[in-house]
């Protein structure tokens, strides 16, 4: 694929990546996505004393009518496909919520040109839908495991689903997916104290683990900088256990900075869009479940890919409406910097 059919945006980037957001629900109310339980509530009000937000996002469930269709999202990715995107990636709100994924997922499977499909999932219900989504030609899983420790993951998702998320990542392995990874976003006095059990996992069970910084996208609007345990921290914790070597990022957009252990036993990486932005090298392109395109995770505009699918637009149409859209893609985020605002809606709208 040449660039003169692909989506490039105003400051040369060419985007590569979609990620599709199947639902806004979900099954957990993590603190850092959906702080709703008493227990994310009593932690930013007990840690933080100005807080919770004044002006917290009020939480309305898209309408069904209103959530793209399979056929919608194939013809969607099939555009996208024919205007140089190649990776796929399926994230919500919570994915395995949405009925029938194994079919959505052959069908953007068979498209020529889908080089990649993954999903991010919480893994709650991973187990009943592995064989199918992986028959279906799923290759890639990325699960959350923010904790090891049965009370605290409670505490943080606000489900007691430890145990079948572990069994979901165990079985993922069973079943071939390649590679296993496993996302935890660290906030400081929830569970930094963990980092190391959770490094211990990832070599006990040879997974990718990826740390992610916390980033102002929860439904309260209640994160504040100083709950942000940052890359270089996360790091300087590791290090100090462990002997880390660098590896070479797998591609230029990588959004993380990834480590070998001396041993060779598993691999971590650092995920840092807070304390170190990696914008200019951006190629993701968003889809939220109700049709919005969206250019940036902290875009504070959506452009309505919905109505024009609805209102008979052609495929000729509907692509130049996309290069257009892609061409306004921001330079960079402005978090930390006086004139941030927040996006309207909060991470399990957008799809993470
Ligand atoms: N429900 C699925 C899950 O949790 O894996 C998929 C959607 S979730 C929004 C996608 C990713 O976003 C997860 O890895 C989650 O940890 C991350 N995430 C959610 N809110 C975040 C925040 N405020 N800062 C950083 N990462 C966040
Ligand atoms: Fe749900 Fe994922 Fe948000 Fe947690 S991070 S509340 S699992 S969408």
């Amino acid at each position: 694929m040449t660039n003169a059919g692909a989506l490039v945006d105003s400051h040369g980037r060419t985007l590569r990546d979609l990620r599709i957001s199947l639902t806004d629900r979900c099954n957990f109310r993590c603190l850092y996505c959906l702080p709703e339980t008493e227990a994310a509530q009593n932690f930013y009000r007990g840690h933080w004393a100005h807080l919770p937000n004044s002006t917290p996002i009020v939480q309305q469930w898209v309408e069904k009518s209103l959530i793209l269709t399979f056929e919608e999202l194939e013809r969607v990715v099939r555009l996208a496909v024919g205007l140089g995107i190649q990776k796929i990636r399926l994230t919500g709100g919570e994915p395995l919520l949405r009925h029938g994924l194994e079919d959505l997922v052959a069908r953007i499977a068979k498209i020529p040109g889908v080089e990649d499909l993954a999903m991010t999932t919480n893994g709650f219900l991973f187990a009943q839908k592995a064989r199918a989504l992986r028959e279906a030609g799923l290759r890639r899983v990325s699960f959350s495991l923010d904790s090891l420790d049965r009370d605290n993951f409670k505490k943080i998702t606000g489900r007691d689903g430890l145990n079948e998320l572990l069994e979901s990542i165990r079985l993922a392995q069973e079943l071939g997916f390649s590679p296993v990874k496993v996302n935890a976003v660290i906030i400081r006095e929830i569970n930094d104290h963990e980092i190391e059990s959770l490094v211990e996992f990832a070599r006990e069970h040879n997974l990718s683990f990826r740390f992610i910084e916390f980033m102002p996208l929860d439904s309260a609007r209640a994160w504040q900088k100083e709950m942000v345990m940052t890359g270089a921290e996360i790091l300087r914790r590791i290090r100090a256990r462990f002997e880390l070597r660098p590896i070479a990022p797998d591609n230029p957009s990588s959004t993380s900075k990834r480590w070998g252990f001396a041993d060779g036993r598993g691999e971590i990486g650092v995920i840092a869009p807070v304390s170190e932005p990696f914008c200019g090298h951006c190629n993701r392109l968003r889809l939220t479940a109700d049709g919005k395109i969206r250019t940036c995770l902290f875009s504070v505009a959506e452009h309505d890919l919905r109505s024009r699918l609805r209102n008979g637009a052609s495929d000729a149409d509907l692509t130049g409406w996309l290069r257009e859209v892609a061409w306004l893609k921001e330079a960079r985020h402005h978090i930390g910097e006086p004139e941030f605002v927040p996006p309207p809606r909060s991470m399990s709208c957008i799809g993470g």
